[in-house]
């Protein structure tokens, strides 16, 4: 089966797929992305990502090129084509191929793009066991609620929590954690979920917002406000949540050990009613 490529509203095998080299998503970084995956062969939460793209495209001033009707039967058409049992589409928005100049091009023709790929499931014996992050110095911009394709800090912090074996890095602005470099972070203290408010600090996850639905729908006390790391460490039970892992204990951070140094409790009834909730 190829993988499925989109360029402008047309469909063509990925390798064909092509953009400008003067595209000022490559040139500068200039542009907005989603990332949307299937269960059961359906797109989770559509309307929720396309929203996101909406709301990231007018922070930086990019017209959309088409409506959310429109998105959302391109994005279904795509998912067909590919004919995966499950797909992770990406969709990514540029303001378009223009002679370089820091300011925007006197008429701006958006570009569009999107991948569709078979899902891969992650590893269960990951979610079962738990993963280690790193802490690393927030050093993003300033509007991180943005889903901007700048992400060299997000890569930078990835790579070395790779190279030092753990599976996410945490990142920490004054003391406090704000999120993962893929993912939004949550801590268990004394029974309430507690997890970093939105702002321009962290990107509003579709994830983190099921996450807060199912606590509050289980009984759970919720609190959104800032982590200091020292009582991120100090937490009965940590957990990651984003589109690609869902809802992912950690065990460790920086290589102390959280809790009794399994997935909790608590973390562990909230995965399994986000996996009942997504169809799994
Ligand atoms: N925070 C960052 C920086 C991300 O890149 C992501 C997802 O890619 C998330 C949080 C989680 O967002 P969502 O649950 O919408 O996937």
């Amino acid at each position: 089966m190829p993988d499925i490529g989109f360029v402008n509203g047309r469909f063509l095998p990925l390798e064909e797929a092509t953009v400008s080299v003067e595209d000022r998503g490559f040139q500068f970084g200039d542009g907005v992305y989603e990332v949307i995956r299937t269960y059961h062969g359906r797109p989770f939460h559509l309307d929720a990502h396309l929203a996101r793209l909406e709301r990231s495209a007018k922070a930086i001033e990019l017209p959309l090129p088409w409506n959310i009707q429109q998105w959302t039967a391109h994005v279904h058409e795509g998912i067909k084509r590919g004919g995966y049992a499950e797909s992770k589409v990406y969709l990514q928005l540029t303001r378009g191929a223009a002679p370089r100049d820091h300011s925007f091009p006197a008429s701006t023709k958006p570009t569009a793009v999107m991948t569709v790929r078979e899902m891969r499931p992650m590893d269960p014996a990951l979610q079962a066991s738990g993963v280690t992050v790193m802490t690393m110095d927030d050093w993003r911009w300033g509007r991180c609620d943005i889903k901007s394709v700048n992400l060299l800090p997000n890569v930078m912090a990835r790579q070395k929590a790779k190279t030092e074996g753990a599976n996410e890095a945490l990142f920490v602005r004054g003391g406090r954690v704000t999120e993962g470099s893929s993912s939004n972070v949550f801590g268990v203290i004394k029974g309430r979920i507690c997890t970093t408010p939105t702002g321009p600090g962290i990107l509003p996850g579709v994830t983190r917002v099921l996450v807060l639905r199912i606590a509050k729908s289980s009984g759970l006390s919720v609190s959104e406000t800032e982590l200091p790391l020292r009582r991120l460490i100090s937490a009965d039970e940590v957990f990651l949540s984003g589109t690609t892992v869902e809802v992912l204990p950690v065990v460790r951070i920086d290589g102390r050990r959280i809790g009794n140094g399994k997935p909790g409790r608590i973390t562990r009834s909230i995965a399994e009613s986000f996996r009942l909730m997504a169809g799994g």
